[in-house]
């Protein structure tokens, strides 16, 4: 078993923090980030089989694309505004 949503979440974290130079280059502000999106979004649990993950992953990227998006700007503002590592 795997959460799905940890890979999408993974996918679309290096696009959302590139504005950002400290979080970019910062392991504790990246890990609080995909914590912070991830306890917000809902867990989608597959089957931990290749095949069936590559066949799935454009469906449910296309479908979570958005909330994903949306919750990992969110994290990324609060996460920058008071990084943890400071
Ligand atoms: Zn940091």
């Amino acid at each position: 078993m795997k959460n799905y949503m940890e890979v999408l979440v993974d996918q679309h974290l290096p696009f959302v923090i590139s504005k950002y130079s400290h979080i970019k280059d910062c392991e504790v502000c990246k890990n609080d980030i995909r914590a912070t999106a991830l306890n917000n979004l809902k867990p989608y649990y597959v089957n931990s089989d290749r095949g069936l993950i590559f066949t799935k992953l454009k469906d449910l990227d296309y479908q979570f694309n958005s909330d994903i998006i949306r919750e990992l700007v969110q994290a990324a503002e609060k996460v920058s505004n008071s990084p943890r590592c400071h």
